[in-house]
């Protein structure tokens, strides 16, 4: 089966040391990072307010969606005051296109309530305070930390963080709170915001769920499952991280004796 047609998601499992783990960890971030040296948080917004209702509305919802909606939100409430004094039917009528908007209205009304009775009107830079707010968990306080603060105090695992931390083998896990906990032990705080947004970006651009192209990848190298896939069409013959036009392979066979990943695909098993 061709290199981007097999389907394959699960996490995979690759023996090494945990120093080895994180050197390889850092050096796919270093490489993600010269790929995508602008990738940030995709919501659109200008303020922490705007920031937390647009990741309440991006719930099973995609960020372009959210972008579309939220300029008449914002315009319509563009403070904690207002959306908390908001007719609920009108709220949801603005909201509708992103999905389960009667849960989601009554999430935003509940966190705008809350920001004006218990703070001021000001979102709070805090985790414990955000999580206390209506239809705010811990990864949608991470993106508010993270991103209107600058405070790391956790990983955001969405949907495409879970998929590349997996394929990867930077964790062994599927719960997204063990996950977070796996990718936290392994990088540096000052890595965490990086982290998900360049394995974020990642997926949407190449780490695709369904058809991910390994073959055009810059971390197939340090990937057990990209290296897995490209070996497996080439008939086991291909060089791991060797470009699918080339026919050489001294260099690519010397890298791979020298990385973290060489050492650790020996051991590698889906
Ligand atoms: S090599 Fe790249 S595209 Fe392929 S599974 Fe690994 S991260 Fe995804």
């Amino acid at each position: 089966m061709p290199a981007g047609t097999r389907k394959n998601t699960g996490p995979a499992r690759i023996r090494e040391s945990k120093t080895t783990k994180r050197e390889r960890a850092l050096e796919i971030l270093r490489r993600l990072e010269g790929e995508y040296p602008n990738a940030k948080c995709a919501l659109n917004h200008r303020n922490a307010f705007e920031l937390l209702t647009a990741t309440i509305l991006s719930a099973q919802c995609t960020d372009e969606r959210v972008n579309q909606v939220t300029p008449a939100l914002f315009a319509r409430y563009p403070t904690p005051y207002d959306l908390a004094a908001a007719r609920q039917e009108e709220l949801e009528e603005i909201i509708r296109s992103t999905g389960f908007y009667r849960n989601k209205a009554k999430s935003l009304l509940g966190m705008a309530q809350a920001l004006v009775e218990r703070h001021g009107g000001e979102v709070p830079a805090d985790m414990d305070a955000l999580v206390k707010l209506p239809g705010v968990g811990r990864k949608t306080a991470n993106v508010v930390l993270g991103n209107a603060f600058g405070k790391s105090e956790g990983v955001v695992v969405d949907t495409h963080v879970k998929r590349l931390a997996g394929r990867m083998g930077l964790t062994t896990e599927t719960d997204p709170e063990k996950i977070e906990r796996d990718l936290m032990e392994l990088l540096p705080q000052d890595r965490w915001l990086a982290v998900e947004h360049l394995l974020i970006w990642h997926g949407r651009k190449v780490c695709d769920a369904r058809r991910p192209r390994c073959e055009a990848c810059v971390v197939a190298s340090l990937c057990p499952t990209g290296t897995g896939r490209l070996e497996g069409a080439a008939g086991g013959t291909r060089t791991v991280g060797q470009p699918a036009s080339s026919t050489g392979g001294d260099a690519r066979a010397t890298e791979r004796a020298a990385s973290p990943a060489g050492a650790a695909r020996k051991g590698a098993k889906r």
